[in-house]
């Protein structure tokens, strides 16, 4: 099964309220989540960044060189996952 790589972002659009026309902002991510409505850009752009560290995998599965392996720092990269851990690194999953 191909990962699902989270991108999420935040989107706005134009709402009727009683006040008049107003933003509206949400996150959308292609995982599917469904976010909340905000009318202030700084809780949809919190809600993206918490989204990404609720998906971040285990940081030695996270990519260890975001940009030679085309990813992005929270994204489980298939290169570096694979690799042994790195020394002192062992064990620390039983530790969990
Ligand atoms: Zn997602
Ligand atoms: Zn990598």
């Amino acid at each position: 099964m191909k990962p699902i790589k989270h991108r999420p972002k935040v989107r706005r659009w134009k709402e009727e309220t009683s006040q008049g026309e107003a933003w509206c902002y949400s996150v959308y991510c292609q995982c599917g989540q469904e976010f909340d409505e905000h009318y202030a850009k700084q809780l949809a752009d919190n809600d993206r960044l918490r989204h990404l560290s609720e998906v971040a995998p285990p940081p030695a599965e996270r990519c260890r060189d975001p940009k030679r392996h085309r990813c992005q720092p929270h994204d489980r990269c298939p290169v570096c996952a694979d690799q042994l851990p790195l020394p002192g690194f062992e064990g620390l999953e039983a530790t969990v």
